[in-house]
């Protein structure tokens, strides 16, 4: 069965009281549903005031009628939008009409699966219509409007296009076996390639960023038994859940604690600290600490002053690709002002967990990592696309070793034919319907 073929319905808008309710029908049987709850033939793209009757014709609401033949409309199909109050009771009452009517229930994310299936948005900007709706600052929403808009996919077109710019060149000189060594030797081609892993690098960057954004950063603190993790956990969270205590070691279990910073959501793990762990309960506190670890975008060290150089081999433990930022815990014992400064290459923060002080500078640190400060121009993107690009970054060192060093122009090809395989799947060229079923169920009915 073409289950596009079938209509379906939904209610676009979550219901309340006072706002706007939307209903949208899309599919064949949209235009003769708008025919008869307006009386007569609708002018497409074209706002009517209808009264809005139920089987019995008895009135249900009255509100606006729109319909947007296809394929000029948001799913591609023929669309019907009716706009009435926001009543609940009304909105079911118009669904039930439209599924009388021929239509069937819309599954989650079915529209915005139908505007991709036809063409109107590719993969990442699908994603990112759910992005936007899910969007909890106004900086992961104008990033997921960029995504929306097409500008995270066009970078990775033109990246797309420069994979099978070369791809050609190398395919050519495969096709001329006499003369394959001195054309894979030309040096333009490893200046392209070069040029293209390094726009694939930004990209990989840029993409990263747009996931924190989008998902929020994941924030770990690591630091010796009672330096004061829980007591800042706490004071950030303003909530017990992280027990506070004066006997090392009793954090023992890997806490999380999800905050919300200007709608930014920062998830604090509060670790048993990273040393030789006495008993079982301890070790396994650990090694779960390090696991989260693996996970981390920025990694925050707690320390008293007292051991600041030694704190800092704990950082050792930290994935390269995180960021790091040093916190000097207790200021009040030492009657010292709160300040921010770098040092060794780390940003390091002084402040009490106790009395706050400098606790605003902590967020704000905070924040810009998550990226809400350089909301200008930042796209909002999943941590599937990201791995993606690293699979990609991967196939294109591997062919600029087959091509560098061994001169072999097959591998080269072939590395690059999956460079620009794994990019296709971020905007949805090459997919499999698993993949689409998963992305798609996650959306909310109605989008
Ligand atoms: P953790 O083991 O690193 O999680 O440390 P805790 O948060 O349990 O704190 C250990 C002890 O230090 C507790 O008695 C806290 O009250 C105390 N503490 C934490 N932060 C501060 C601070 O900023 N100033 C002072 N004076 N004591 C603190």
């Amino acid at each position: 069965m073409d289950t596009r073929a079938d209509t379906i319905a939904a209610v676009a808008t979550a219901p309340g009281v006072g706002g706007v309710g939307v209903l949208r029908v899309s599919g064949p049987l949209a235009p003769s549903i708008a025919r008869t709850l307006l009386g007569r033939e609708p002018q497409p793209r074209h706002a009517h005031y209808a009264a809005f009757r139920d089987a019995a014709g008895e009135l249900v609401d009255r509100g606006l009628l729109l319909l947007f033949p296809a394929p000029r409309s948001y799913t591609g199909e023929d669309v019907l939008e009716l706009q009435t109050h926001g009543s609940p009771v009304v909105l079911r009452l118009l669904l039930a009409r439209a599924i009388e009517l021929g239509a069937r229930h819309a599954r989650p994310g079915e529209f915005s699966e139908r505007a991709f299936l036809n063409g109107k948005l590719d993969l990442a900007q699908a994603e990112a219509v759910a992005d936007l709706v899910a969007s909890g600052s106004a900086a992961a929403a104008r990033a997921a409007q960029r995504s929306l808009d097409g500008e995270f996919s066009q970078r990775v077109n033109a990246l797309v296009e420069s994979v099978v710019r070369l791809r050609v060149w190398i395919e050519a000189a495969i096709d001329f076996p006499e003369d394959e060594i001195d054309f894979l030797a030309v040096p333009q081609l490893a200046a392209d390639l070069d040029a293209l892993r390094r726009q694939l690098d930004e990209l990989l960057i840029a993409a990263r960023r747009g996931v924190r954004l989008t998902d929020g950063l994941h924030v770990v603190i690591v630091g010796r038994p009672n330096v004061g993790k829980s007591s800042l956990l706490n004071a950030l969270a303003a909530s017990e859940r992280a027990i506070v205590t004066d006997i090392a070691g009793t954090t023992r279990d890997v806490l999380r604690e999800t905050i919300d910073l200007d709608g930014i959501a920062l998830t604090l793990v509060d670790t048993a600290g990273l040393r030789e762990a006495g008993d079982v309960v301890e070790r396994e506190g650990i090694r779960r600490a390090r696991a989260e670890l693996e996970r981390a975008d920025l990694a925050l060290l707690v320390t008293d002053d007292a051991r600041t150089d030694a704190d800092l081999a704990l950082l050792d433990e930290v994935p390269a690709e995180a960021a790091r930022l040093v916190v000097h815990n207790k200021i009040d014992l030492a009657d010292a002002s709160p300040r921010i400064d770098m040092r060794n290459a780390h940003v390091h923060l002084w402040l009490s967990a106790k009395s706050r002080a400098g606790l605003d500078l902590l967020v704000a640190e905070l924040k810009r990592h998550a990226g809400v400060e350089e909301g200008s121009g930042a796209f909002s993107a999943r941590a599937r696309h990201v791995a993606a690009l690293e699979r990609a970054r991967a196939h294109l060192a591997a062919a600029a070793e087959a091509l560098e060093v061994q001169r072999a122009g097959e591998i080269a090809a072939e590395e690059l034919r999956q460079a620009q395989h794994v990019l296709g799947e971020i905007t949805g060229e090459f997919t499999s319907d698993d993949l689409l079923g998963e992305i798609f169920a996650s959306f909310c009915i109605g989008k």
